[in-house]
């Protein structure tokens, strides 16, 4: 395999009883062939004209039997086919020359019989001389007649692809005719069979067709395919044989070139001027192209003259006086096939199933293997199967672990295990990013920098300056700048806030109004929640306490009205003149009636008054949790609002995949708020606004008792000057 070979020419002579002995002559090694032309035969044939030649080829065949022509044309190149490599057998020549008499011989004398059906002989001696291997022979009948394909056995039942009209294809592979059909053949009678029907078909188309026989080419093609019998062996062999008996190399003008013998005139087939041009393009070291696909006949035997395959030619001459000129040109020919060199090749195949089912023997060898080292080297249970859902799901937690510090290293187990490591770290990785960005998301309304149309709507309606920043925003109180949270108008500005929503990015924030709103509903939700039930409180005690005052005022005057009657009565009374008894005064029904009656009102009075005290405290207190309320939304709206909005860029960078924070080592939110300034005011939020926060409390707690001590002091007093009195 590899090594260069000449393409073997060999020269068969046709009998006759009028053959030339003057003018041709056989050399002694059975190889040379000499031309002799005598001058004085030929009339007006200039002197200096060469008259001697001497054609040197791999053998004469001159009186051989058909034997003897297959022994020493066809064995080898048949038997060489069963071992994988392609083989061409050519015959050449003039018509009449025994070209047909060579190739297939005459059918109906077996002894006569030519190299077509003794190749299919050998095939199948030979494969019964092989139980070692399955092979299958099929065949295809070929011809090509004034550049067209004509299958021979298509009157043949054929299960395949029928492709008309046929055509040539080439693939790596190889080049194979489209359309024509291939029959399996079992057995040497059936290949027979279909050789004798091809034959039949090529003289029954000739008539019908008005086709001269002699002017077509016919290519019997024998498909060999060979596996081993034994499993191991997943290589298969594949070849062809190429049995190819051409058109008849006669040129124009014989007749008429009795003063141009030496010339050499042109075939009367233009594709064997065709194969001549590929035989000399092949025989020559330095060209590179071959023009096979000049014409069907060298197109379809393209992978079939030179390159990797056996070949040879078989010249046949005739060797009577007037077919001299024909003979010399057909000698010629064979000697430029003998420059031809081949590189005959084997065409190995693979069959995968064959090689899976060996892979799979070998790999359960391997492990078997491996689970010997592993308990030499003291490692035990060493798992090296395709890992489960929970062992990945639990190396998913290592990595996890490994990101977030909680594991220190993940101990290396084998091959398959660390690359699991490695792709949950991928797994992993691709889900904090999507983490990374949905919180960015849900921060941020985000617009596509390219999209331009956006970013000038958002330009337009006024909610971000040229620059991408938002309108009257840059001292961070954008409140009350005319525009609207979009949440208090959603019908008319619905369209914009969709828009709004969607595709404003970080660097262009909304307006705090329309950020006020969202934070109320987002994260100031409980603050808000809680700020608005004081004041509601607040509110209702204000209320109360209104109602009440407006009732001590009632009941005051009331007091005053019996006031004014109990001293009408007493100065009657001290005008009519008083009784005492015992130091006792004594007073009318009515005066008694007024003084209950005071006393009365006096302690309504002072009930209501107590109610009124109460209440003015709760309002006091109440309008203090309601500033702090206020005062701790607004406070953690700038926090929120910051942290939204306005992200340091470093800060986002170290965010990023890649970033000097590591993801999942620290909760998002706390990274944001990491700047001074947020801690800062952190650290006073919590000092001046938490409820309950120690120290305001009792500061509160104290000044509302203190005031309603005072309150009822002053209360009592005035009470006890009203009683006085
Ligand atoms: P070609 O195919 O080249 O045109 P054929 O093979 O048809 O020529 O041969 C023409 C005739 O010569 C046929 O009748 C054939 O039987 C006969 N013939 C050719 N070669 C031989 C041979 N070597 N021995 C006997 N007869 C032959
Ligand atoms: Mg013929």
């Amino acid at each position: 395999m590899g090594s260069r070979k000449k393409v073997h020419a060999f020269v068969r002579v046709r009998p006759t009883d009028d053959f030339a002995h003057e003018m041709i002559k056989y050399g002694d090694d059975n190889k040379t062939i000499d031309i002799h032309l005598k001058k004085d035969t030929r009339r007006g044939v200039v002197n200096n004209q060469q008259t001697d030649w001497s054609f040197k080829l791999d053998r004469v065949l001159h009186d051989a039997s058909q034997d003897l022509v297959y022994e020493t044309v066809a064995k080898d190149v048949v038997s060489q086919a069963l071992n994988g490599f392609n083989g061409t057998i050519m015959c050449y020549g003039q018509t009449g020359a025994g070209k047909t008499y060579t190739m297939t011989g005459a059918t109906e004398n077996y002894k006569h019989r030519g190299i077509l059906p003794r190749a299919l002989q050998q095939v199948f001696k030979m494969i019964e001389e092989r139980p070692t291997h399955a092979i299958t022979v099929r065949v295809s009948y070929l011809e090509i007649y004034n550049e067209s394909l004509f299958d021979l056995l298509s009157t043949m039942p054929y299960v395949g692809p029928s492709v008309t009209p046929m055509t040539i294809v080439e693939n790596p592979q190889g080049v194979f005719i489209k359309g024509l059909s291939v029959h399996l053949t079992s057995q040497e009678e059936d290949a027979f069979s279909l050789l004798f029907e091809g034959e039949t078909n090529r003289i029954i188309a000739s008539h019908t067709m008005n086709k001269n026989s002699s002017r077509s080419h016919c290519i019997f093609t024998i498909y060999v395919e060979a596996r081993s019998r034994t499993l191991s062996d997943e290589k298969y062999v594949t070849s062809k044989i190429n049995l190819v008996d051409l058109a008849g190399s006669e040129r124009l003008g014989k007749s008429r070139s009795e003063g141009r013998v030496l010339k050499e005139a042109t075939y009367i087939n233009k594709s064997l001027s065709f194969l001549e041009q590929a035989i000399i393009a092949l025989g020559d070291q330095k060209r590179d192209h071959i023009p096979f696909r000049q014409c069907k006949l060298t197109h379809a035997l393209k992978d079939s003259l030179g390159g990797n395959c056996n070949m040879v030619l078989v010249t046949n001459i005739y060797g009577e006086a007037a077919q001299l000129e024909e003979t010399l040109s057909s000698l010629r020919f064979a000697s430029r096939m003998k420059l031809v060199t081949t590189e005959p090749a084997i065409n190995e195949k693979y069959d995968a199933e064959r090689m899976v089912k060996n892979l799979e023997k070998e790999l359960a060898l391997l492990k078997q293997e491996l689970a010997i080292h592993d308990s030499l080297a003291n490692r035990t249970l060493v798992n090296y199967d395709p890992m489960d859902e929970i062992q990945i799901a639990e190396i998913n937690s290592q990595v996890r672990r490994y990101l977030e510090g909680t594991l220190e290293e993940i101990d290396i187990i084998n091959l398959r295990q660390i690359q699991e490591v490695f792709n949950q770290f991928r797994v992993v990785l691709s889900q904090q990013e999507q983490e990374v960005e949905s919180t960015l998301r849900r921060k941020y309304t985000l617009i596509d920098k390219n999209d331009y149309a956006a970013i000038s709507a958002v330009q337009k309606a006024g909610l971000v300056d040229a620059d991408g920043h938002l309108v009257g925003e840059p001292d961070g109180q954008g409140f009350g700048l005319g525009v609207a949270p979009f949440s208090t108008k959603p019908g008319k500005k619905s369209k914009s806030k969709k828009m709004f929503k969607e595709q404003l990015r970080p660097s262009t924030p909304p307006a705090k109004p329309v950020a006020f709103e969202d934070f109320k509903n987002e994260r100031g939700s409980e603050i808000n929640r809680i700020f608005k039930e004081n004041k509601s409180i607040l509110n209702e005690r204000r209320k109360r306490a209104s109602e009440t005052t407006q009732r001590i005022n009632a009941i005051k005057r009331e007091i005053d009205m019996t006031k004014e009657a109990l001293n009408l009565q007493k100065s009657l009374r001290e005008k009519q003149g008083e009784y005492e008894k015992k130091g006792l005064t004594i007073i009318d029904e009515e005066e008694f009636l007024l003084v209950l009656k005071l006393r009365d009102l006096k302690k309504q009075y002072r009930m209501e008054h107590q109610d009124l005290r109460d209440l003015r405290a709760e309002v006091q207190y109440c309008q203090h949790l309601v500033d702090q309320c206020r005062h701790r939304l607004l406070t953690e709206f700038d926090i929120w609002y910051n942290e939204s909005f306005f992200v340091p860029e470093d800060l986002q960078m170290t965010l990023k995949p890649g970033g000097s924070i590591r993801p999942g080592m620290m909760p998002l939110s706390k990274i944001v708020s990491l700047g001074e300034d947020d801690q800062d005011r952190f650290g006073q939020l919590q000092q001046t606004t938490l409820p309950g926060g120690p120290d305001s409390v009792s500061f509160y707690n104290a000044k509302v008792k203190m005031e309603q001590k005072h309150n009822h002091l002053k209360t009592m007093m005035g009470l006890q000057q009203a009683h006085r009195k």
